[in-house]
């Protein structure tokens, strides 16, 4: 068998195999493709569903910076092609009611394919339609923004409430390194945040082998480290838009999502630090504000929950701390690639703040750092503590 560890990103798709960690693995995407020029091979993605039509899915952002051209190609190639444009003006798009029901509109009874040029809120809205009607994606990748491109989870707004329903894994995966260099800096820094946000969730997942005996995976580990140190030495690069930087970035987010594949749950890439971030974007939902980006918030959270390593060390399970940086160190990561470092940065209110301290643990069952610290007896202690640090 090859290696995962040496292979390149273009080689994982299709993988099956018996790992040393006692489980066999399979990596059931069909097409990984990121390089400049890499809406160039959506034609040969797209070949297996040449009997019906293609409905090609962008906005108004969207379209100039690769959905003009992935409707090119695929006319050139001689595939039937439908075009949804969801013109949003100065509104952000959201994956509600409105957003789902018009994508679901436009399939016909040929349709054989959907492919979404976009980011976040496209690529969810998509996959989540797609999963529901038997239909497979692809999503050209617009922006470097978050860990979602291979996942099976779609973030989806319910009158009003925002959940995740399993849906299902991307067909293909199209990140043209051209595209990327246009999107937002705010989502290049959210996306990278997101990154940095591995370093707690790797720690997190070895302190829960440690302490309840949480199923491990040291490949996988392996397998997201390594992208992990590809970016941060590529990081100083990412304010500039330095394409190996973008590239870097967009393979270190898409591997995370072949760790979460491979595992089939989302450990590899989401601890304590993820549940700070749902629980401020619960919060700000529940005020009808719109949310901080995602990955904005995560990279702050985990600067926090380095700190929770470092206030808990003296208890730790041997070899749990080193796997922490100390909190300067993630600010400096966070830093060099442009992303922001506190939470009264990115406009956390004291009252919330606090609370989310206390409540986050709670998000979801999985065990974390900061239920370490309740159990412990710690959790009010460490809470006052950041409270005072940060809002005096
Ligand atoms: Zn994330
Ligand atoms: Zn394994």
């Amino acid at each position: 068998m090859e290696n995962i560890l040496t292979m390149p990103l273009s080689d994982m798709p299709g993988l099956t195999f018996d790992c040393a960690c006692g489980q066999r693995h399979s990596f059931p995407v069909k097409h990984l493709s990121i390089r400049s020029g890499a809406v160039d091979d959506l034609p040969a993605m797209a070949e297996p569903f040449r009997s019906g039509t293609i409905v090609v899915v962008f906005d108004s952002n969207t379209y100039p910076v690769a959905g003009e051209k992935a409707v090119a190609r695929l006319k050139d190639a001689g595939f039937a092609v439908k075009e949804l444009l969801f013109n949003c003006g100065d509104d952000i798009l959201l994956p509600d009611e409105k957003t789902l029901g018009r994508i679901l509109m436009e399939v016909d009874k040929d349709t054989t394919l959907i492919v979404a040029v976009g980011s976040g809120v496209l690529n969810d809205s998509v996959k989540f339609v797609t999963s529901r009607c038997h239909l497979p994606y692809i999503i050209v990748a617009t922006a470097p923004s978050m860990d979602g491109y291979v996942s099976d989870g779609a973030p989806i707004i319910c009158e009003g409430y925002k959940y995740s329903p399993q849906a299902h894994l991307t067909y293909g995966l199209v990140g043209d390194t051209d595209a990327l260099q246009t999107a937002p800096q705010e989502l290049v820094a959210a996306g990278y945040g997101d990154v940095v946000g591995k370093i707690t969730a790797l720690a997190d997942w070895d302190l829960a082998k440690k302490v309840v005996g949480e199923h491990y995976c040291e490949t996988s580990v392996q397998l997201v480290q390594k992208a992990l140190d590809k970016c941060f030495a590529e990081a100083a690069g990412l304010p500039r838009r330095k394409p190996e930087a973008l590239e870097a970035l967009m393979e270190a987010l898409t591997i995370t999502g072949v760790a979460m594949a491979l595992l089939n749950i989302s450990r590899p890439a989401s601890g304590a630090e993820h549940m700070i971030s749902h629980h401020w974007e619960m919060a700000y939902i529940a005020r009808g504000l719109n949310p901080i980006h995602h990955g904005i918030q995560v990279g702050v959270a985990t600067v926090l929950i380095a700190r929770f390593f470092e206030e808990l060390s003296d208890v730790l399970p041997a070899g749990v701390a080193a796997l922490c940086p100390s909190h300067e160190e993630i600010e400096n990561l966070l830093r060099l690639g442009g992303a922001p470092v506190s939470p009264v940065e990115i406009g956390i209110d004291r009252e919330l703040f606090h609370r989310s301290m206390l409540e986050s643990y709670t998000v979801r069952p999985r065990y974390s750092v900061m239920r370490f610290a309740m159990e412990q007896g710690r959790l009010e202690a460490i809470a006052d503590k950041l409270t005072t640090e940060y809002y005096g």
